[in-house]
């Protein structure tokens, strides 16, 4: 199967701002930002959606959400902000690469669990 958009950002073939980087993942501004701040988790492993983990992947899921408090610190907003994951296309999922949305800078209605 071809390269996700986010493998080859990964690998430097397409051009982004990445934001942060570690062993395991990178995060990135999001190209059509949904929020003032909305930055992708993204793990190096090109699971296609978060369905397609396994327990394989534990220590990753954890240190994915570890990495988006991480990031979040990183750019000053730990203390409000959003992790959303799309799996499937029916759920809105247009990058079958798994990521992580981490949205902040504007307010959150209570009951609006979408962008
Ligand atoms: P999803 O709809 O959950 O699959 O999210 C995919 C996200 O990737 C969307 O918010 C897009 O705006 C974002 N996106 C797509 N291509 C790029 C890119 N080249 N650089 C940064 N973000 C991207």
């Amino acid at each position: 199967m071809a390269d996700s958009i986010f493998t080859r950002i990964i690998n430097r073939e397409l051009p982004s701002e990445i934001i942060y980087e570690d062993e395991h993942c990178i995060a990135i501004k999001d190209i059509a930002p949904k929020a003032p701040v909305h930055l992708l988790i993204i793990p190096r492993k090109p699971i296609a959606k978060l369905c397609d983990a396994s327990g394989d992947d534990l220590a990753l899921l954890g240190h994915l959400l570890l990495a988006a408090g991480a990031v979040a610190r990183q750019v000053g907003v730990e203390d409000a902000f959003r992790v959303i994951v799309n799996n499937g296309a029916g759920a809105g999922q247009t990058v079958f690469h798994l990521h992580l949305h981490l949205l902040a800078g504007k307010q959150f209605s209570e009951s609006q669990l979408g962008f």
